[in-house]
């Protein structure tokens, strides 16, 4: 059975005090949301430690929002998985589209990291996602579908069994656009079959895919009625727990 997860990605927003009282407010609320739902956030680095005490014990799991791509040494800047763990960490998010576009992270570079994450016990949130020139060139599938198969198909459905997907249009994060629940639907659905043809239909049927682009209270409820939508990585709206508990409320 895929778990249905509502994930916030904080992103570089908050200082160390305000994220964590935005964690303390996310685990208080928390309660209200019912059990078959995982929260998670995904915080800055410099959040980990302090968010961590602040979640010990709590249902709310802990994300970092990148991890390095090198087991340790000389690399100053970078963060290890072992650091990760050893911070408090549950989870790191690979690949999102921010660092794709920004930092040059390649598929290559992810295929190293995924593996160091898994190997220190870290689950690993997998973002893939078109452009908006991809999107308008019809090339959506292709992109998404290259994504999966560049990193994905370097492990085993073991290891599928650590990694949640999110489906991130780029065109739709950050600016408002939310890709249609059809839209967004029928992406999901290419991708589970891109897994499906690679794993099989049982670890194709296990694994959970996100939504993110412009998810709110307003919307959340349409996308995760889909079928193949079983949850959302949230940017904006997770700065507001209120925000963030309302649309894990919406399934
Ligand atoms: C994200 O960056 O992962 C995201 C989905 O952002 P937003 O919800 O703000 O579009």
């Amino acid at each position: 059975m895929r778990k249905k997860i509502v994930a916030g990605n904080w992103k570089m927003n908050t200082t160390v005090p305000e994220g964590v009282e935005l964690a303390k407010a996310v685990k208080e609320k928390s309660a209200a949301v019912p059990a078959g739902i995982g929260l998670i956030v995904a915080v800055p680095f410099t959040h980990i430690v302090p968010v961590s005490e602040v979640l010990k014990g709590s249902r709310v799991g802990l994300s970092a929002e990148n991890c390095a791509d090198k087991e340790k040494g000389a690399y100053t800047g970078e963060v290890s998985v072992d650091m990760l763990v050893s911070a408090g960490c549950n989870y790191t998010i690979l690949g999102h589209s921010e660092r794709r576009q920004y930092y040059g992270e390649t598929d290559e570079k992810l295929v190293a990291k995924t593996r160091l994450a898994l190997d220190a016990g870290l689950g690993v949130i997998l973002c893939v996602g078109e452009n908006l020139s991809q999107r308008e060139a019809g090339n959506h599938f292709k992109v998404v579908t290259e994504q999966i198969e560049n990193v994905l198909f370097n492990f085993t459905a073991e290891d599928l069994s650590k990694i949640i997907v999110a489906y991130e249009p780029v065109w739709a994060i950050g600016t408002g656009k939310t890709a249609t629940s059809d839209q967004a639907e029928e992406i999901h659905a290419c991708i589970r079959k891109v897994i499906a043809g690679k794993f099989g239909e049982k670890a194709a049927d296990d694994v959970t895919i996100l939504y993110g682009g412009s998810c709110k209270p307003a919307n959340a409820k349409e996308l995760f009625a889909c079928p193949d939508i079983d949850g959302g990585l949230i940017g904006g709206a997770a700065l507001k727990a209120d925000d963030f508990i309302q649309i894990a409320l919406s399934y």
